[in-house]
């Protein structure tokens, strides 16, 4: 008689926004049933019900639950309290039911998580598949708990007992690939034809990084030895990608290129894929910070295969005493800016992101790396700082060594529940004050120069007036305090999100929309308007024809809304010469030929500033200038 096999629901929720269709394959865990599929004890006592991985209201996910006995969670910050919302439900329907909770959110060492959290019945530390594996051998008595690693569980009293030892796998190629297995298929199959579902894939080529950076809970004692997935493995997960037409697949090695020979040959291999058969369209990774001339020349291989969207290369900070702070003085980001030239005359898109309230960071180290970054035409995203539960800045020490402040600030939501990130809000060198004022610099020159709304102006007149970047949009903001400047409302948001550290808000799609709708639609005249005044009032001398020629030039270069491209103009001066090229000087009249670019089609007000806003770090606001 076949034994009755016990019902194994695993999730882990992708991250999604309201606006956006973009979902992610449940990697994790579908790695870590991939394994126990492997082993007959589980086979022969379990079966995988379901692996969840879209977030609906969570009672739902109850009800489509059929007698779980186990139900494992992938946790991170944007599902942590979804997650605990689920399994509160879960226990109340099935107490029994057995939950065990993994991935980068679940602390390392926290004593008194099982009392915070009575819901979980055990926890994996690190990599999964092994202990999960373990953990329901134990469950049905082939195993002792004590013969686990890395895992924890509670006492009677809740206190937790953590078993020694690392999960750390000596030998990847263990594990099947759960693409290769089937895992998805029945995934891909339903949300195949959905237009509001886009599934993107994961793709790991190797676990670990060699590097300690203070904020980030990735690197670390445990995980600083780099373990290769054998290349035929990679090479049919990407045909897997291919022959499934995914639009995008995500690396999410911690340092793509730091193999050089090798991550050279999964370029190539996923640019032969894409010419074979058009898809993967992208691929997408964090990049390795070293050896930026080879990392880039396989960036090159990518880009030239058109499938590149940004060639990333995460600083984090241009301030020395803060790469100290955060331990990344190793990795050679200081000299960003000639990477960025490299990469430009190799026609590779490349971009950066930056850290706002790392350790040691003033007002000042700020505003001039940052301006100094848009000054090399750099596309920069930022970020606020957020303390993750097992990085070395989440330690108490850390914190009073730089004076750490934070507040716990909304920062996701899935179906109504608020997800809450530890956000730093101040440092001993930069009060909560001065960094609210540099959350408020931060986002006017974002809004304003990487969406292209002022970023001639304010280069032509840095080149022939002298007026700093920093100056000028020092002046913007003031100009925004007053009532009567199409800006004014957009200061006053930003007041109100600055007040209550909304960081996250602030940087994010919809934290632009307003003013992206507003400057580049609905008042760009007015706006335009303003700006002549305001460059008179930074430069008295200019001549009015000067000014006049400069605002029409910044506006006719920014793609406008319902235009029917090509449109020209005559100019009194050598504009697009002056400020593309450093040799040369303005002079002489000059008539230019707009001719929009490939997204001129746009439809409605709301998609032209999701457009502008989705393609800032490729300068999709700027027409084409003949
Ligand atoms: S930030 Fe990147 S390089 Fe630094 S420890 Fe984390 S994964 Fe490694």
């Amino acid at each position: 008689m076949m034994a009755i096999k016990r019902n194994v629901y695993l999730a882990q929720w992708s991250p999604k926004t309201p606006s956006m269709p973009y979902v992610y394959l449940p990697y994790s865990v579908g790695c870590i049933w991939a394994y126990a599929d492997t082993q007959k004890e589980i086979t022969d006592n379990y079966q995988l019900k379901d692996i969840f991985f879209l977030t609906k209201d969570p009672i739902d996910v109850i009800n489509d639950m059929d007698n779980p006995y186990v139900f494992g969670i992938s946790c991170y910050v944007w599902n942590w309290n979804y997650n605990l919302e689920v399994i509160r439900l879960l226990k109340q329907k099935y107490p029994q039911c057995y939950v065990i909770a993994g991935g980068p959110h679940i602390p390392n060492d926290d004593p008194y998580f099982f009392r915070k959290y009575p819901n979980i019945d055990a926890t994996i530390h690190q990599e999964g598949e092994l202990a999960f594996t373990d953990l329901l051998k134990c469950q049905i008595g082939l195993m002792s708990i004590d013969d686990t690693h890395g895992i924890s569980y509670p006492s009677e009293s809740n206190d937790v007992i953590r078993m020694s030892g690392s999960n750390r796998i000596p030998d990847l190629s263990v594990l099947p690939s759960p693409y290769l297995s089937g895992l998805f298929d029945g995934m891909m199959a339903m949300y195949k034809d959905d237009p509001d579902i886009i599934i993107n894939g994961i793709i790991e080529t190797n676990r670990g990084c060699p590097y300690r950076c203070t904020f980030c809970d990735w690197g670390g004692i445990t995980y600083n030895k780099l373990k290769k997935i054998n290349l035929e493995r990679v090479f049919a997960e990407i045909d897997w990608f291919s022959e499934n037409e995914f639009d995008l697949v995500l690396g999410v090695d911690a340092n793509f290129g730091i193999l050089y020979d090798r991550d050279m040959e999964i370029a190539e291999y996923l640019v032969k894929k894409r010419n074979e058969n058009g898809y993967p369209n992208y691929f997408d990774t964090s990049w390795a910070k070293n050896n930026s001339t080879k990392t880039l020349s396989i960036a090159k291989v990518l880009a030239d295969g058109n499938m590149l969207k940004s060639f990333m290369i995460s600083i984090q900070t241009t301030n020395e005493t803060t790469l100290s702070a955060i331990e990344r003085k190793s990795m050679e980001v200081s000299d960003f800016n000639n990477l960025n030239t490299r990469a430009k005359k190799l026609n590779v898109p490349i971009a950066t992101e930056i850290i706002l309230g790392l350790p040691c960071e003033t007002y000042l180290s700020w505003k001039i790396g940052l301006v100094d970054l848009l000054l090399h035409d750099v596309n920069v995203s930022i970020n606020p700082l957020v303390l993750l539960p097992n990085a070395e800045m989440f330690e108490d020490e850390y914190r009073k060594r730089y004076g750490i402040e934070t507040a716990n600030i909304n920062s996701w939501t899935n179906h109504n529940i608020k997800e809450y990130n530890e956000t730093v809000i101040g440092t001993n060198s930069m009060s909560v004050i001065e960094l609210k004022r540099t959350w408020a610099f931060t986002w006017f020159i974002i809004g304003l120069e990487l969406h292209g709304f002022t970023k001639f102006i304010a280069k032509y007149l840095n080149k022939q007036w002298g007026i700093s970047h920093s100056r000028f949009y020092d002046e913007i903001i003031n100009l925004s305090k007053s009532e009567e400047s199409v800006l004014h409302k957009h200061y006053q948001r930003l007041q109100e999100h600055t007040n209550n550290h909304n960081f996250h808000l602030l940087v994010s799609f919809s934290g632009y929309k307003d003013l992206v709708k507003d400057v580049g639609v609905s008042h760009r005249n007015d706006f335009y308007h303003e700006m002549k005044s305001f460059i008179k009032f930074l430069v008295p001398s200019m001549p009015t024809d000067e000014i006049s020629g400069l605002v029409k030039f910044q506006e006719m270069s920014l793609l406008r809304f319902n235009e029917e491209y090509p449109i020209s103009g005559d100019f009194n001066y050598n504009f697009k010469e002056f400020l593309t090229d450093d040799e040369t000087h303005i002079s002489k009249t000059h008539h230019y030929k707009f001719t929009g670019n490939e997204q001129t089609d746009t439809q409605s007000i709301i998609k032209w500033s999701e457009y502008i806003i989705g393609t800032r770090l490729i300068r999709g606001w700027e027409n084409n200038i003949e």
